[in-house]
């Protein structure tokens, strides 16, 4: 099976302690804040979760214990997931979420992405 990006990131990185930049190869640059991505979780538990509740966001801060002091969420490990994907290692323990490029591309917060 082939698959076909249409996002591609150049560069992924640690922006500070909360946040993650993704460079695109389009060179498009993307902020993504830590603790919206472990929100934006989307493999089929966190699906199921956020279904479950009222506000439609996981209630991970409450649900799941933070093995850290701190309560920032951030991944411990970042892993390329084939070509397309990356998979983060949660400090929460959860590490179930292929997040693919594509997805990630359309997470983006900026103006240019989200025009209010
Ligand atoms: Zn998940
Ligand atoms: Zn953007």
């Amino acid at each position: 099976m082939e698959i076909k990006l249409k996002s591609k990131p150049k560069e992924i990185a640690d922006f500070s302690d909360t946040a993650l930049m993704i460079t695109w190869d389009e060179g498009h640059e993307s902020l993504y804040i830590y603790e919206d991505l472990r929100q934006a979780c989307p493999c089929a538990r966190c699906n199921e979760l956020r279904k479950s509740t009222k506000t439609g966001k996981l209630p991970f801060k409450r649900a799941i214990p933070l093995e850290t002091k701190s309560a920032n969420i951030k991944p411990k490990a970042i892993e390329a997931v084939g070509l397309y994907a990356i998979r983060f290692k949660w400090n929460d323990g959860h590490d179930t979420g292929i997040y693919t490029f594509d997805f990630l591309r359309k997470l983006c917060t900026c103006e240019q992405c989200q025009p209010v």
